[in-house]
């Protein structure tokens, strides 16, 4: 019977094997009318923790899964319907946006969705200008669409379009100078200069700092830019008033003149000092009229000035289980990160470092101004691997699209509320986001309470509006809705879970724990959801209490595998050493990354190379074939020492080669003969003209082409020193104070009465 429904079970101890060996689809959301689940929003977007809303709360209680939506708003996408027109549709009553789940009464008149107000349809909406005639108002976009994108009339402005603002804040400190980044950061960005988003009137700026603040003069006729060192940092003023921040493309000379200078101007200096926080409020001052973008290279703990730190953690303790300081040491880049989000500004921070920085105060400056925040531990720019992350990284970041002066707003249908916010921005007020910035790499997670009965409602519906400048200086307004069908038994509610959405959500909701209450706290609340989860799943089959297994309904047979992997990911786990700011970074990824790339970090996918000739095939969008190998489980026992292994973790991959690896597979990949020939020092495989190496090339940009740019393939030997970044991913192992998975379902097992 329960299969005929689709709700299968699982044993999960008789189960070893619980990974799909194909792509994880999302679960579909049903309508039940096809017209309306083909208009839908992608579970790219937008994507709930269930498929189906429990008509009330105590039935959410009852199922014990968390309710919440995760959504990727400003994503890049290939098919996006922009339109314009004089009016733009919305529910005079809670101003939500027509959208294809509104009732249409008659020709005239709407029913919105989300507070069932009757409104009126204007004329030029009823109006069809390709057949001249008057009527069906479903021939729409508003209403063809879910994902819909509008050039929004004055109404929408409180200031003219602000133009396109980049400010570089540059740590020019000995720690700085030593990593060698200055090069690397200088090189790319000049090189991509012309391709930064913006029109004619962009802006642009550059400050360096060490113990001192260096401004920079580009004023019209100079035949070298002009440096200006402040030495008073308690006090911060800026030198002169203009030609700090210039027009792009009327300086562009200089500033290229500037980037050619910088990494040599500071190569002798041994001032150990670095003044992030007057470096800060010296960009406050200089784009404050505007608002803008401030992205910040910062390479040693701030130690001087307003907002100076001092080391806090404990090397000896990394891994202890009771982890301290993982809350900031002051508020100062808080405060100053809400000044800057008042005016447009958001900072993005590039850490560079090689000893503690402090990332649990400095992140803050980021964190509540929807920035950015991006790591590279230990780097040094004589490794390749080191510097061509940060290079290909730090392309992205300059040439990625950006919106400008943002504002996100959710709605949902009247019964619903939204109590909880995940990600990077300022709240405003009880549902509007404060975005200085939007770029379309940030995902944002939202916690939902059922404060009304629903069980009048057949379906409710989420609406996101982001409204934002765009670098052309147009006013525009995405807006994303997403329908969900309500139910009212329980099994229906438990089978129609999202398990990866749920981890998505679990993850953010564990970062808030172990800073709010302790780590320790935070462990224990995943392991009380698998317990939760399991319980009710068997309360809701009525099964005999003493019958044996660890059942788990078909769609959250991998929660208990995600759980255990979360419990030994960089920002949960206890027993192994961690870095404070590599811990702290990781729960930052857990705040603002988008799913699909979160799920990557926390259960890499894992492809056997080695007989690629063998697997199936699929086009490309070139229409190539490209081999699709099944992914394996993350353990030892997936791995054979002939085989060779490609790990993909999001934002990076590693190609694994076994130690007995056929020489015929080192001379086509690598143009080797001997094993120990293979280079620890490449991040690229090379191409070669033969079948084997082009197909393993094929699939690594198959891959590539899912992600926001193509990451850096590390390639790791059975004796390379940095094995380890391969093995300690084995997620479902046994290794020193973490239970391997096998050992954490019995563990549940013995929970789950
Ligand atoms: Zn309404």
């Amino acid at each position: 019977f329960n299969k005929l429904w689709g709700h299968e079970n699982v044993d999960l101890l008789q189960t070893p094997n619980i990974l799909p060996q194909t792509k994880i689809e999302p679960p579909k959301v049903s309508l039940g009318q096809d017209f309306l689940d083909a208009a839908n929003c992608s579970p790219d977007i937008f994507r709930c923790t269930i498929t189906k809303i429990p008509e009330s709360n105590s039935l959410l209680q009852k199922s014990r899964l968390p309710f919440g939506i995760l959504i990727h708003p400003f994503k890049d996408l290939e098919h996006l319907p922009v339109i314009q027109c004089s009016t733009i549709v919305r529910c005079r009553a809670c101003r939500t946006y027509i959208n294809p789940f509104v009732f249409f009464v008659d020709a005239k008149r709407w029913k919105c969705n989300l507070c069932y107000r009757l409104n009126e349809l204007p004329e030029e909406f009823q109006y069809d200008p390709v057949s001249k005639t008057y009527g069906d108002p479903s021939r729409r976009p508003e209403i063809k669409s879910s994902t819909i994108e509008y050039i929004a009339p004055s109404e929408y402005m409180l200031r003219p379009p602000q133009p396109a603002v980049y400010l570089f804040l540059i740590d020019v400190s000995k720690a700085a100078v030593d990593s060698g980044y200055l090069q690397t950061l200088c090189t790319v960005l000049a090189s991509n200069l012309s391709s930064l988003p913006g029109d004619a009137r962009t802006q642009i700026g550059v400050l360096a700092y060490n113990s001192a603040l260096h401004f920079y003069s580009l004023a019209d006729g100079l035949n070298q830019p002009h440096e200006m060192t402040v030495l008073d940092i308690d006090d911060v003023f800026l030198p002169c008033p203009d030609n700090l921040l210039v027009n792009l493309s009327e300086r562009k000379e200089l500033i290229l003149d500037l980037l050619t200078q910088l990494p040599n101007r500071f190569k002798n200096s041994y001032d150990s000092h670095s003044a992030l926080g007057a470096a800060l409020q010296a960009a406050h001052k200089l784009i404050g009229p505007t608002g803008g973008r401030v992205t910040v290279f910062q390479a040693a703990l701030p130690n001087k000035g307003p907002g100076a730190l001092s080391p806090r953690e404990d090397p000896n303790k990394r891994s202890a289980a009771d982890v301290q300081h993982l809350n900031p040491a002051n508020d100062f880049y808080k405060r100053l990160a809400l000044e800057c989000s008042g005016q447009q500004i958001a900072v993005d921070l590039f850490i560079i470092n090689s000893q503690y920085i402090d990332l649990a105060t400095i992140s803050g400056i980021s964190r509540f101004s929807g920035g950015s925040i991006y790591h590279f531990p230990l780097f040094n720019v004589s490794r390749l691997v080191d510097n061509e992350k940060f290079e290909r990284c730090l392309k992205r970041y300059l040439t990625r699209k950006i919106g400008f002066e943002a504002v996100m707003r959710i709605r949902c249908t009247r019964g619903l509320t939204i109590h909880t916010f995940h990600g990077n921005f300022f709240v405003r007020s009880t549902d509007l986001l404060s975005l200085p910035n939007v770029n379309p790499d940030a995902g944002f997670g939202m916690q939902i309470a059922i404060e009304e009965s629903l069980s009048e409602l057949q379906t409710v519906c989420f609406q996101a509006a982001l409204l934002y400048t765009s670098s052309k200086g147009e006013r525009r307004i995405r807006v994303h809705t997403l329908c969900i069908p309500v139910a009212s038994t329980l099994t229906d509610i438990i089978n129609s879970a999202d398990q990866q959405c749920i981890v998505g959500l679990l993850s953010k909701m564990a970062v808030d724990r172990s800073l709010q209450s302790s780590l320790s706290d935070a462990r224990e609340a995943f392991l009380n959801v698998a317990i939760d989860v399991l319980a009710s799943y068997r309360l809701s089959l009525n099964v005999d209490n003493n019958s044996s297994g660890l059942l788990a309904p078909n769609c959250l047979k991998l929660l208990p595998l995600y759980i255990s992997a979360l419990l030994k990911h960089p920002a949960f786990r206890t027993g192994t050493a961690t870095r404070l700011d590599d811990r702290i970074k990781a729960m930052c990824d857990m705040k603002s990354l988008p799913l699909y790339l979160l799920i990557q970090q926390i259960y890499p996918d894992l492809y056997p190379v080695h007989n690629l000739e063998e697997q199936e095939v699929t086009k490309n969008q070139e229409g190539e074939e490209v081999p699709q190998p099944l992914r394996l489980q993350l353990s030892a026992r997936s791995l054979d020492s002939k085989g060779a292994y490609l790990m993909d973790q999001g934002d990076s991959m590693i190609l694994y080669i076994g130690p007995s690896i056929s020489i015929d597979f080192l001379a086509s990949i690598f143009g080797v003969s001997d094993y120990n020939a293979i280079s620890d020092e490449i991040c690229e495989l090379p191409l070669w003209d033969n079948p084997r190496s082009q197909r393993l090339n094929m699939f690594i940009n198959y891959l590539n082409d899912e992600k926001p740019f193509p990451v850096v393939l590390q390639v790791i030997k059975d004796n390379s020193p940095n094995r380890h970044l391969f093995i300690e991913r084995l997620l479902e192992d046994r290794v020193e104070n973490a239970l391997s998975y096998h050992e954490f379902l019995q563990h549940l097992k013995t929970q789950v009465k």
